[in-house]
């Protein structure tokens, strides 16, 4: 059997815990950025064409005017 010091058995204890708890922290954060990152970001576009100003989700660059249906590039600051 291995012998080996409590205090060196402890260390690795919790630092076994702790990088169990930092994995899992890390795979659920990197999981919920990929799922709301759709839902998080919003980009405002304006009609050209009838000339209303109007936001949609989504990492697009050509939304579709709810109001015309026309085709607009999302407006850059
Ligand atoms: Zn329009």
């Amino acid at each position: 059997m291995i012998d080996i010091d409590f205090s060196v058995f402890t260390f690795l204890y919790v630092s076994s815990g702790m990088a169990v708890i930092f994995g899992l922290w890390l795979y659920y954060d990197r999981r919920d950025v990929r799922l709301y990152e759709r839902i998080r970001v919003r980009h405002t576009f304006h009609c050209i064409q009838c000339g209303s100003l109007y936001s949609d989700r989504g990492r697009r660059e050509v939304s579709r005017c709810p109001q015309c249906g026309f085709q607009n590039a999302k407006l850059k600051f």
